[in-house]
């Protein structure tokens, strides 16, 4: 593409005479590949979809205009030619410029420019169109009330959010295999799972606001408590599985990180140290990051050693892990208990679609936690995940 643009400076094509012929030597294979698609062709408007087709449509331009004549030829890569040194170091040079010193604009010469806050759009316009609309609807994401509440956006790294959303190809069960899986992290992320603090404001007639988290009974159910509830039976303890999967995750990155590179010995304490690893308190960024609310200051202490693309590409299957044994550990299992304990209460399904019932007394659980243990039992992890609980 250097090459290209060099062809339009005033060294360039720019200097010859009109009626010219030129022969240029390049080993660059893609130049010329791309110079027959666009140049020694008919114009076709399905140019105007291909990358850089201002750039091109201004070298067709050029040589129309002038009737230069240009042939390039292949040389080889690397062949110790002095001015094909030159090239790739001029090529080099360009491509650690931070910014051009020039406008771009200056070296078009179209008959149709699109421009977006003075930069023209040399893309095809209906990709850069999508683009501004979903750079819109994640800056909406990003501002709604539930994450602002949090805290400032600059606590958490939007990119590595973007990133994983991005992961989500579809909820249909043959591109994933885990359609509820996927449904339950998006739900997890915009805190929209059915906890019963989120069912009490929903539909205060058939939850009342006085109940507790109906497994320990010490504390509202909302979306935090479903990784600290203190319940009782070891086995089904959401705070004692919690802490061992976040544990596990972070001894995955750990690993995973140290195989990419070598590592100063620092790295494993330092990494270590991060506060959303603190997962005894644990603490609020702990918390995020069970939500995929990937914490801002894991993303820049990773930096330091890795690229954000490397980052990211390491962390998202390990998010995903961890968080489809958080679904299949805590929260089918709460499930379980949780639908024991409505039917307990005569909440079914149909009395959720009416406007009031009649509220049952508060029954005790104890019955209903050894009867939903021991239908458990026959049912195993993931084969829960065709019970419909979301
Ligand atoms: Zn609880």
């Amino acid at each position: 593409m250097a090459s290209a643009w060099i062809a339009l400076d005033d060294d360039g094509l720019n200097a010859l005479s009109p009626g010219s012929s030129v022969t240029i030597a390049t080993d660059c294979a893609q130049l010329i590949l791309l110079w027959t698609q666009f140049v020694d062709v008919p114009f076709s408007p399905k140019l105007l979809r291909l990358p850089n087709h201002l750039l091109w449509l201004s070298i067709r331009h050029l040589l129309n205009d002038r009737n230069l004549r240009v042939k390039l030829i292949k040389v080889p890569t690397h062949s110790d030619d002095a001015l094909n040194a030159q090239a790739d170091a001029l090529a080099q040079a360009a491509h650690t410029f931070l910014q051009p010193t020039f406008s771009p604009m200056a070296f078009y010469h179209v008959p149709c420019l699109l421009t977006f806050n003075s930069l023209p759009i040399d893309l095809n316009i209906r990709h850069f169109l999508r683009h501004i609309g979903d750079a819109r609807n994640f800056l909406s994401f990003c501002s709604l009330a539930r994450f602002t509440a949090l805290g400032p956006p600059a606590l958490f790294d939007w990119a590595g959010i973007h990133h994983c959303l991005s992961q989500i190809k579809g909820f249909a069960p043959h591109n994933n295999g885990r359609p509820e899986f996927w449904i339950f992290w998006i739900k997890l992320l915009l805190d929209m799972l059915p906890t019963l603090t989120t069912l009490q404001q929903r539909k205060p007639h058939l939850y009342s606001p006085d109940w507790l988290c109906p497994q320990c009974n010490s504390a509202p159910e909302d979306i935090n408590h479903l990784w600290t509830c203190p319940y009782i039976l070891p086995e089904l303890n959401p705070c004692m599985t919690h802490k061992k999967e976040i544990a596990k995750f972070w001894n995955d990155c750990i690993t995973a990180f140290s195989s990419q590179k070598t590592l100063p010995d620092s790295f494993c304490d330092e990494f270590s140290a991060l506060d959303c690893w603190n997962f005894n308190t644990p603490s609020a960024s702990c918390l995020w990051l069970t939500r995929r609310l990937l914490p801002a200051h894991l993303t820049a202490f990773l930096k330091d050693y890795f690229l954000l693309s490397t980052i990211y590409k390491v962390i998202s299957p390990l998010l995903n892990d961890f968080q489809l044994e958080l679904y299949g550990e805590i929260w089918l299992c709460r499930n379980v208990l949780f639908h024991a304990w409505e039917e307990s209460q005569g909440i079914s399904a149909s009395s959720k679609l009416k406007t009031k019932v009649a509220l049952l007394p508060f029954p005790l659980l104890l019955p209903l936690i050894i009867k939903t243990l021991l239908w458990r039992q026959s049912l195993r992890i993931p084969g829960f995940l065709e019970y419909p609980l979301l």
